[in-house]
């Protein structure tokens, strides 16, 4: 079979690999059909992405037909269009004990620290494939995966009705949280970024108020709008090195900030701005078993994800994806690779 290996930062190729067989672990065999490429397959592909080893088939956004079922395979058959989670968890550390399998200590995600989804086959075990709606084609259900991004953090927020809320960043992953933000109906939604294009783009999509973060301070802004009190959640769609400080600052007293970004770049911030208002600072990390809620908002109608693919590639073509990619495109939404 065909599969895209990153064999190290910026060689990218073509290879014949061996089919997977079937086993007691996984027993799913995945007949793949389209794969998303992310922010973090680019890294990756470039050497930005710390977590990553070498060589790699990459792709976490995988959606295939399942194949083949081995022994012990209950929820699936053949036949069944399904979307693959990434997060491969050891099950019995601390942070797996205590139900929070996105973060094991002994963390493996399929596309990055072993192989994904860039492969004409992959074998799973059948706990870890979820069906696809009817409604969805398999490029469009590609979109499921970032949208559990976005559930995770709201998730992690602890979203309620009578927040108010703060999205750093309009970009795919802002724009994936607002949509997911919306739902809880929260009082206040303020979104925030440097590109006045995105932020237009925010309020038709439900932002009750924008900020352009080059013209307007972020926090004096936030705070204005809150009659004083500052924000109740904050959350860092932008990841850049001055938006923690800026979701610090924004926050009001008892409010969650929660940070997205990989960054390793030090910034500078204080013990009073996080004590004094005794905020809850909370990292929030891939997904934590949410493709079952994303595709049942699918389902219900609540979440629209028809309309997000810009592009398709035939697999064999990734080079000239990922060329594309780099070449900043302003018509790139999501970009995916298909099988056949
Ligand atoms: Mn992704
Ligand atoms: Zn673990």
């Amino acid at each position: 079979m065909k599969a895209v290996q990153i064999a190290a930062p910026g060689k990218l190729r073509i290879l014949e690999m061996e089919k997977p067989c079937l086993s007691a672990e996984n027993n799913v065999l995945v007949k793949m059909t389209a794969a998303g490429i992310c922010g973090s397959d680019v890294g990756i592909y470039h050497g930005t992405n710390a977590a990553a080893t070498y060589p790699r088939v990459i792709g976490h956004e995988m959606v295939g037909v399942v194949e083949a079922v081995g022994p012990g395979a209950s929820k699936v058959k053949v036949g069944d269009r399904v979307i693959i989670d990434q997060v491969v968890p050891c099950g019995h550390c601390y942070a797996c004990r205590k139900g929070r399998p996105n973060v094991c200590g002994n963390l493996q995600v399929r596309g990055v620290h072993r192989d994904g989804g860039y492969r004409e086959y992959m074998a799973v075990p059948d706990s870890d494939c979820y069906l696809v709606p009817d409604t969805l084609t398999d490029a469009e259900a590609v979109m499921i995966e970032p949208t559990t991004i976005a559930v995770q953090c709201c998730s992690r927020a602890a979203l309620e009705a009578e927040d108010t809320v703060l999205i750093i960043g309009s970009g795919a992953l802002g724009s994936s949280i607002l949509r997911i933000v919306r739902l809880y109906t929260p009082a206040k939604v303020i979104v925030a970024d440097i590109d006045d294009a995105k932020l237009a783009e925010a309020l038709e999509n439900g932002a009750t108020d924008v900020i352009n973060s080059l013209k307007e301070d972020v926090p004096a802004r936030c705070h204005e709008l809150t009659g004083g009190y500052g924000v109740t959640v904050s959350i860092d769609a932008a990841c850049v090195k001055t938006s923690l400080l800026t979701a610090l600052q924004a926050t009001g007293n008892a409010g969650r900030v929660i940070t997205m970004g990989f960054s390793v770049a030090p910034t500078e911030i204080n013990q009073f701005a996080i004590t004094s208002k005794e905020l809850d600072v909370r990292g929030s990390r891939l997904q934590n078993r949410k493709f079952q809620d994303v595709i049942d908002l699918v389902a219900a109608g609540k979440v629209n994800l028809k309309g997000s693919i810009s592009h398709t590639f035939p697999l064999t073509d990734a080079q000239k994806a990922f060329d594309f990619v780099d070449s900043r495109d302003p018509s790139i939404r999501k970009i995916v690779l298909t099988f056949d």
